[in-house]
């Protein structure tokens, strides 16, 4: 079976995407996401554009991945200069990574107008800052930047772009359709030239953007001509409609193209990564997402099952376990009482058969109300402690009252007051913050703290809200993601309501009774800080 090599570019192309703007610690998060589906090259960003990125490579140098390859992105030296003293070349390397790509033009056009340059000039700079990466230990991604417009203008020159690359001892030069102009066809005629003119001296790679719509299909049928590196990003995020969705690509180009791209056993997860990453991006995920969304395998025509029933074949694509997906809207009876089993097991959780079953049906009616468990891993641990019938609340909740004050001066005064009680004594306190939500955090803690003093250690770390407009009628709820650390592990915590303020307080019990919780086997919720939290498989 020919082998596909599998080039991320989420945490660098994806994150233009209008609207996405990750943490450092949700892109190692994705990142390992990433590494767990299988992925070959994990695109970490652009070290000399900005801290954050830069950030992510210091923090990535101590990760091990199982198997992806991190790679720095950056251009090639600027005309006239030398890579040995071009600061975002030495920025590439400070990244320490074992792969760099670096991206170049390659049409002419672009060396006319853009850089204004001579077209001898372009190679040189293409030539010179490969050797230089190459010298200095690197496997090297060359990125051949407006390909098929330059194909399409000067193919003479496009190629001798590619040509300086690999002479220079790229391993892989990668067409890119950046502004993605390009349909099927002249995708395929172009690669397959490429392929040709180029031998195996280099392997070919394809780059797509979205703009004709056509970002998946020209990716597989640069493959069918001859490109064995695929770049692309977790559900199409990109900046104006997308890059090349690696979410659909996969599954096509290993179910139906007979590819091997990654692991089958990791396809399983293809659903899950795409819908944790979503989360993690603070979107809702699209429904109907080919292979991956609620919608994508759902038969609502009473023909439609019946047929699915007979045999599933005839009104289904793929068989949707292949990508970790499922025929049913919610869960399954039986998938979902295996993730719960399997679940409660590696937190060391009790759970006999009836609460189990309890567990189930209490998470299809949550997943209805609008909870999503993929990262809230520490909410649906606590739910199934709460089914086991033993479970023992931190504190009961008398009352909570929250006063914001808006002044004429402009200042804005929050003040929260909680009335709880905690081992038989109740606590009366209040506290101020900077909203509603950290004044009633301050004021829990305040109450709670003195009997529990290690929960004072507990910060929140990540605050994410999103309203969510539900499809089942009920309007518009607002739905908390909260990530919490000690220091040491960090963890997820969800709440749902029509009202922001409940919404948060359900996630920030969640989290401080999660904290109280004795120190999970390795499997919970609970995970090194530098950890994704483990998912909970959408069941
Ligand atoms: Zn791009």
């Amino acid at each position: 079976m020919t082998t596909i090599a599998v080039y991320d570019t989420t945490l660098r192309d994806g994150t233009q995407s209008e609207g996405i703007s990750l943490s450092v610690e949700d892109k190692l998060k994705v990142a390992r996401l990433l590494d767990e589906l299988g992925v070959d090259y994990i695109e970490g960003g652009w070290p000399g554009s900005n801290p954050k990125d830069e950030a992510f490579f210091q923090r990535a140098k101590d990760m091990v991945f199982q198997h992806a390859r991190v790679t720095a992105f950056g251009m090639t030296c600027r005309a006239g200069g030398d890579p040995a003293e071009d600061a975002n070349i030495g920025a590439l390397l400070d990244a320490e990574t074992p792969v760099v790509t670096v991206v170049g033009k390659t049409s002419m056009l672009h060396v006319k107008e853009v850089i204004r340059t001579t077209p001898e000039e372009n190679l040189r700079m293409i030539r010179e800052s490969v050797a230089y990466l190459k010298a200095q230990g690197k496997e090297v991604v060359y990125d051949a930047e407006h390909f098929f417009d330059g194909w399409r203008d000067d193919r003479d020159y496009a190629l001798d772009c590619l040509r300086a690359a690999v002479a220079a001892g790229a391993e892989n030069v990668t067409l890119c359709d950046t502004n993605g102009s390009s349909l099927p066809p002249q995708v395929a005629e172009a690669t397959a030239a490429v392929f040709d003119a180029l031998g195996d001296r280099a392997e070919v790679g394809i780059h797509t953007h979205n703009d004709s719509e056509c970002a998946v299909a020209n990716s597989l049928a640069a493959v069918e001509a001859g490109a064995r590196l695929v770049q692309g990003t977790i559900n199409g995020y990109g900046e104006r409609t997308g890059n090349a969705n690696l979410v659909s690509i996969l599954p096509a180009l290993q179910l139906k193209m007979g590819y091997d791209c990654v692991p089958a056993d990791r396809l399983r997860r293809l659903t899950e990564t795409s819908h944790f990453v979503d989360e993690l991006c603070n979107l809702t995920p699209d429904p109907d997402r080919p292979y991956v969304g609620r919608n994508a395998f759902a038969h609502k025509g009473g023909m439609h099952v019946a047929g699915v029933k007979a045999d599933a074949r005839t009104f289904e694509h793929i068989e949707p376990g292949l990508v970790g997906n499922s025929r049913d809207v919610l869960i399954s009876e039986l998938s979902g009482r295996g993730s719960v089993v399997s679940r409660a097991e590696s937190a060391g959780i009790d759970l006999d058969a009836d609460a189990a079953k309890r567990a189930v049906e209490t998470l299809k009616e949550r997943e209805h109300r609008g909870y999503h468990y993929e990262a809230a891993g520490a909410s649906f641990e606590l739910l199934l402690r709460r089914e086991t019938g033993e479970y023992e609340p931190l504190f009961r909740l008398e009352g909570f009252r929250v006063i914001t004050e808006k002044r004429a001066d402009g200042r804005v005064e929050t003040e929260a007051t909680i009335k709880i009680w905690v081992d038989g004594h109740r606590y009366v306190r209040t506290a101020e913050g900077n909203g509603p939500v950290n004044a009633l955090d301050r004021a829990l803690r305040e109450a709670i703290t003195e009997l529990h003093p290690h929960l004072a250690e507990i910060e929140l770390v990540n605050y994410k809200v999103r309203i969510m407009d539900t499809h089942h009628g009920t309007g518009a709820v607002t739905r908390v993601l909260l990530d919490s650390s000690d220091g040491q592990d960090r963890w997820g915590s969800i709440g749902v309501s029509e009202n922001i303020i409940e919404a948060s307080w359900e996630a920030l019990v969640d989290s401080l009774e999660y904290a109280f919780q004795p120190r999970n086997a390795p499997g919970g919720a609970r995970q090194p800080a530098d950890d994704a939290p483990a998912p909970v498989g959408k069941p």
